[in-house]
């Protein structure tokens, strides 16, 4: 059975995101949110999200810095990585679907509709669990599915 998000989205996995550049991925709280690498300091990781409908969005790094390569309506990197990486985890459709975007072909197409707003708020919650969720990699496996896991999948 597939898990499904509030408004009958149907998920089915597609291939296998870049775990190296986007450790941590979820679809929580109307927002696509995660955990992106810096890409050139192995010490540091941008914690990025943008919410469905209104497209704010913001990227900070784990120390709580602002991202540097953002501006008031354009994305960075990490966002831009990350909206990609989601849809090889999820597809195409499904995120176009939860982040309110008429049905598209592409991923070019999503960034072709967005139109990004910035926004202040901090995702500091966002890092938080996902260093939460990495303690049940130290547990013995139980031989059930653990739902808290299903990104790492
Ligand atoms: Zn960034």
């Amino acid at each position: 059975m597939q898990p499904s998000l509030p408004g009958k989205i149907i998920i089915s996995k597609r291939e296998i995101r870049n775990v190296k550049k986007v450790p941590f991925l979820e679809l929580k709280n109307g927002r696509l949110q995660g955990v992106v690498s810096s890409g050139s300091d192995i010490m540091r990781v941008y914690v990025s999200f943008i919410q469905a409908g209104d497209f704010q969005f913001n990227c900070r790094t784990n120390n709580n810095r602002p991202c540097a390569g953002i501006g008031a309506n354009y994305f960075c990197k990490h966002i831009t990585t990350l909206i990609t990486e989601s849809c090889k985890q999820y597809g195409i459709p499904a995120i176009a679907k939860y982040l309110k975007i008429p049905e598209v072909q592409s991923v070019n197409d999503i960034f072709t509709h967005i139109k990004p707003r910035k926004t202040d708020e901090h995702a500091a919650d966002i890092f938080s669990r996902f260093l939460d969720y990495l303690r049940f990699l130290e547990l013995e496996p139980l031989g059930i599915p653990v739902p808290e896991m299903d990104w790492y999948i």
